[in-house]
């Protein structure tokens, strides 16, 4: 059904998944600035979705970030679908070598897949902002850890051992991606054959940067809605990731 892109898969053995948030939709997790999570912002908050999940936001209305957060952010339910299960395929075949996401929930490594660089960090992940003790998902979620003595806040995960505030390892707006995890998606671009983009419009930074590093073979597109670098492909699919994906792998 997809001659073209199996065609390039075939050939392809240094494959590079660049992906957004169009992969996790197929999932159940919805952008965050889609319509629910506009409205939210907007009639709840009095704020766009970007302005919430923003340092300053962070710092001056922390309760009312994570009650926003963990209500529009956090799936813990979410499972992989088609698109995650199949690029974890292409990794067991050893075709492809590095996931680069946008997203934040995880799923690629649920799937089964090893090399992946979170270029806005992990709901999985949170630290001790004063101490840096990790802690998974389930601790910020539990609300027997966001009460603290003189405190009114009901959102607010507190650490179990100094007390301080415990902040996901997710980039907000207005704060800088981890450099170690740029280089990494910049190297692995660079030694790709075929670089594959999905569920993703290409305008977030910094994913339109990223791609020119891309000096490989195929450039492939895989996107619901017309993106400015479809010009620029070998391939495009204005499709779903998950159907597009499945059917040439699983
Ligand atoms: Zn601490």
């Amino acid at each position: 059904m997809y001659e073209p892109l199996q065609r390039i898969l075939e050939e392809s053995s240094r494959i590079v998944f660049f992906g957004g948030a169009g992969v996790s939709t197929e999932s159940g997790i919805p952008d965050f600035r889609s319509e629910n999570g506009l409205y939210q912002a907007t009639h709840v908050y009095g704020r766009s979705p970007e302005e919430i999940v923003s340092h300053s936001f962070f710092c001056g209305h922390m309760d009312d970030f994570f009650a926003y957060y963990k209500n529009n952010m956090i799936f813990p339910n979410a499972k992989p679908n088609k698109a995650h299960l199949a690029l974890a395929e292409l990794e067991r075949m050893g075709k492809l070598t590095a996931i680069i996401t946008q997203n934040i929930d995880g799923l690629h490594q649920m799937a089964g897949n090893q090399s992946v660089f979170e270029l806005h960090g992990s709901v999985l992940r949170n630290y001790c902002m004063d101490c840096k003790t990790g802690y998974g998902l389930d601790y910020i979620l539990d609300p027997a850890h966001c009460t603290a003595p003189g405190r009114e806040e009901k959102n607010i995960p507190f650490c179990e051992k100094c007390g301080g505030v415990v902040r996901p390892d997710v980039v907000l707006y207005q704060e800088s991606l981890d450099d170690s995890v740029i280089e990494g998606a910049v190297s692995a671009i660079e030694k790709a054959d075929t670089l594959i983009v999905g569920g993703t419009s290409l305008v977030v930074y910094p994913a339109a940067g990223l791609l020119q590093y891309f000096q490989g073979k195929h450039l492939v597109l895989i996107n619901r809605a017309v993106t400015p670098y479809d010009g620029k492909a070998d391939l495009v699919l204005h499709e779903a990731i998950g159907e597009v994906l499945g059917a040439c792998v699983l």
